[in-house]
């Protein structure tokens, strides 16, 4: 399959932003920067975690914005990198 992503162009970050759908590239343009991500030029972005200074993000995981690793805490998977929290399933908090 074949997916349009963006990625971050900063050296050494692996920083990608999946969209939940595939879609066109003005969609997922909208989609990336409503989630803090910038553009830089035509084709080039910089990553959340990039623009505020908590990045390059190293290690990959499961962090819907920029898919970085994510720490489990309390309020649900805390992304390392861009802070982005995505709350525990429901089924959790049996
Ligand atoms: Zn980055
Ligand atoms: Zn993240």
């Amino acid at each position: 399959m074949i997916r349009t992503v963006v990625t971050c162009d900063a050296t050494a970050c692996m920083a990608l932003y999946i969209p939940p759908v595939d879609c066109g590239a003005d969609v997922l343009e909208r989609a990336a920067r409503s989630l803090g991500w910038k553009r830089r030029t035509a084709t080039a972005h910089a990553c959340p975690s990039c623009l505020t200074g908590t990045g390059p993000v190293l290690e990959l995981g499961e962090c819907p914005t920029c898919a970085g690793r994510t720490v489990d805490l309390a309020e649900g998977a805390v992304c390392h990198y861009c802070g982005t929290v995505t709350e525990h399933p429901a089924e959790d908090d049996l």
